[in-house]
């Protein structure tokens, strides 16, 4: 047995959904898995990126060993420009995280300057004294590992994403002989994803959308719009595969969505013929009922295609009669509220809208639990860690694991910046390090990414307007004249006008009180902004209550 510590320590996911960042930690060596990143809450208008707070490895800059990825997700891929500018060290991932993490930094200007190398399942790392082995996982998104670490203080598994489909839309289960062969050997802990901790049963496969995603085919008059994160290659394949049955052809909106899809067919991990493409262009000349458009904004995101098309501010293109959407994706937790406002507003202006609550149009792509106690038991890990969630997913995990007989004391329910140490074989809690948030707000060179510049870009073109709200607290009524405030925004010949036309909006709005009045009054300012004005400014709404 080993004379020093393994030190475990989360710098991000453990404790919130998203900017997964682990890091063990044996004598002067450093291991890092995944450089996630996390998308704001929806009202800080989108300019900003949260990173995690990397200060107890950029200390230490010079025993960083190498960072491996898990898979090609934001959260895990999306702040990896930010470590490498301050840690000079080898990346690892399998062919398909690595050209997603390619295209992030090719936007950073930081490709040249990183060393990368490409692992399959098989490969064995020596990075410092962590011996790496790997095992593949279904989740979201193909070519998706999970690590086996041994370390001289014993062998540490971590589940990356994972879910346990038997049939996933590439063919290629989780690896259980794997898991098995680490369980022979010993497992001195298990650090396991936690996001659905608190859905019972098994995760449904991939595979049952289909008949639903079928079904929107054959019934649907007119265009297709399907909206789903990005990076949810499988969906593309989905989607790909049904438009083929139902003679449609098939095209990606968005810059991002179109990036993803680019790489991953040149990758051979997206089978779509040239044929069945055409472009945003093309699909908008055909008949409706002949094409199918994917694009993203299924977290009801005001910014994003399917956000802007709900309020009738999408540039290209506008929603038409007889149009389905399809959201094929669960909102994040925290989202629901504005997805819920987003499938209303898209009702409101004429689409069909099929979401999960109506037809099985999406599976998560996480672990529910009996996938979960599946792990541990293969396993058999001597401690646990539960992590990739938000504390009550945690604990739940917690509870399942000791359930299965892990004793209490050798389950570890910790949050980013606790770190763990296994100390001849027993767990203790260690010292706490930075585990917070750093915000990123485009200032520094190399930090913007495409959709920052395109906010930027439209603030520039369409300014600002301000409205300050005097609300009684009683009534919730206005007390005072709403005080509407512009910068930047075109001036226009009919501006009393449309100053009179908001001032009145305001006034209903305000008299409706229907649910969030800030977000209702944007959505209706924008809508009536852009429809007088063809333009899009950012609007603030303030209130002083009195
Ligand atoms: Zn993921
Ligand atoms: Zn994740």
């Amino acid at each position: 047995m080993a004379d020093l510590p393994l030190r475990v320590i989360p710098l991000g996911g453990v404790g919130e959904i998203g900017k997964n960042l682990m890091v063990l930690e044996y004598d002067q060596d450093i291991l890092v898995i995944d450089a996630g990143l996390m998308f704001p809450e929806s009202d800080m208008l989108g300019i900003d990126l949260v990173y995690p707070d990397i200060t107890y490895l950029t200390s230490r800059a010079d025993r960083v060993q190498g960072i491996v990825l898990t898979h090609g997700h934001e959260d895990h891929i999306g702040a990896l420009s930010y470590l490498l500018k301050y840690l000079d060290v080898p990346v690892y991932a399998t062919p398909l995280t690595r050209g997603l993490a390619e295209v992030r930094l090719k936007e950073a200007g930081l490709l040249a300057d990183a060393e990368l190398h490409t692992i399959t399942p098989d490969d064995v790392l020596e990075l410092g004294c962590f011996k790496v082995e790997f095992f593949h996982v279904c989740h979201s998104i193909p070519d998706g590992v999970g690590l086996g670490i041994d370390t001289p203080a014993g062998l540490a598994i971590h589940s990356g994403d994972f879910k346990f489909d038997h049939t996933p839309v590439d063919s290629w289960p989780t690896d259980f002989a794997k898991l098995g062969e680490f369980s022979g050997r010993g497992v001195l802990v298990l650090m396991s994803d936690s996001t659905n901790a608190d859905k019972r049963g098994w995760t449904p496969s991939e595979r049952v959308i289909e008949p639903a995603l079928d079904q929107v085919f054959r019934t649907a008059p007119g265009r297709i719009i399907v909206a789903t994160f990005a990076s949810v290659i499988s969906r593309m394949q989905q989607v790909a595969n049904i438009a083929i049955n139902h003679g449609r052809k098939m095209t990606f909106v968005g810059t991002s969505m179109n990036e993803n899809a680019r790489i991953s067919r040149k990758l051979g991990y997206l089978d779509i013929p040239d044929n069945l493409m055409v472009s945003v262009e093309q699909a908008l000349k055909m008949k409706p009922n002949e094409v199918v458009l994917m694009c993203t904004g299924s977290q009801g995101e005001p910014s994003s295609i399917l956000g802007r098309l709900s309020t009738g501010t999408n540039r290209q293109f506008d929603l038409q009669s007889g149009d389905t959407v399809v959201l094929s994706s669960h909102p994040i937790p925290g989202n629901e509220e504005s997805v819920h406002r987003a499938i209303n507003r898209l009702f409101r202006r004429g689409a069909n809208v099929i979401y999960d609550a109506i037809a099985p149009v999406h599976v998560s792509g996480h672990a529910s639990q009996e996938e979960e106690k599946l792990l541990i038991n293969l396993v058999k890990p001597k401690h646990f860690i539960p992590i990739h969630g938000e504390l009550r997913h945690l604990h739940q995990h917690a509870d399942l694991a000791r359930e299965l007989g892990i004793p209490a004391e050798r389950v570890a329910t910790i949050e980013n910046g606790h770190s763990v140490e296994f100390d001849n074989g027993i767990m203790k809690l260690g010292e706490r390090v930075p585990g917070g948030y750093v915000f990123v707000d485009g200032a520094g060179v190399g930090d913007i990414g495409p959709s920052v510049v395109r906010e930027r870009e439209a603030l520039a073109r369409d300014g600002i307007v301000l409205v300050n709200l005097a609300i009684d607290h009683n009534t919730s009524q206005l007390t005072d004249e709403p005080e509407i405030i512009t910068r930047g925004f075109i001036i226009i010949r009919d501006a009393d006008e449309l100053m009179a036309g908001m001032n009145k909006l305001i006034r209903e709005t305000v008299r409706r009180g229907n649910g969030d009045l800030k977000e209702d009054l944007r959505n209706t300012l924008m809508s009536y902004i852009y429809n007088e004005t063809k333009r899009r400014p950012m609007i603030f709404i303030t209130t002083s209550r009195e």
